[in-house]
């Protein structure tokens, strides 16, 4: 929906920058990349925002621990699992 932005979809993507370096075993080609969202973002509750003229409202403190727990797990999961079975060549 216009308007409305599923601000988990830049915090999973953020994570991926993050974690993805590390594990230098792992690809990281867009392919995977976009799976690992997916997987990841399929796993988490969403958190929709409505943006305004493409600005975000993102209260950067609005995560709790728990949350940042919960996104952290499901990305690592995202990674581990579509790192061992890349949907390419
Ligand atoms: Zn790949």
């Amino acid at each position: 929906m216009e308007g409305l932005k599923n601000i988990m979809e830049e915090d999973v993507e953020r994570q991926l920058d993050i974690l993805l370096p590390t594990m230098p075993n792992i690809c990281s080609c867009d392919i995977c990349r976009s799976d690992m969202a997916a997987y990841a973002l399929n796993r988490l509750k969403p958190n929709y925002v409505r943006s305004n003229k493409g600005a975000l409202f993102h209260k950067v403190n609005n995560s709790s621990t728990q949350a940042k727990t919960d996104l952290m797990t499901a990305v690592i999961t995202a990674i581990n699992t579509i790192g061992a079975r890349p949907s390419h060549n």
